[in-house]
């Protein structure tokens, strides 16, 4: 899904990798969700990560 106007963990490194995936809860909680590492739920927030891969929009 798009980018949610209000973002969990601000500063995890996921919300600029191209593996973020934003999933939306039925109650309205948002989840980071990765497609790059076998484990997608990490605990947030990911400050290091080696599979980041930036975001070519740079966000
Ligand atoms: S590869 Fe790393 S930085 Fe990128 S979304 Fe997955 S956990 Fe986050």
């Amino acid at each position: 899904m798009a980018r949610p106007p209000s973002l969990p963990f601000p500063q995890s490194l996921c919300h600029r990798c191209v593996g973020c995936r934003y999933v939306v809860s039925a109650k309205g909680s948002t989840f980071l969700m990765c497609e790059r590492l076998p484990t997608r739920y990490l605990p947030q927030p990911v400050l290091r990560c080696p599979a980041f891969l930036a975001r070519e929009d740079g966000r």
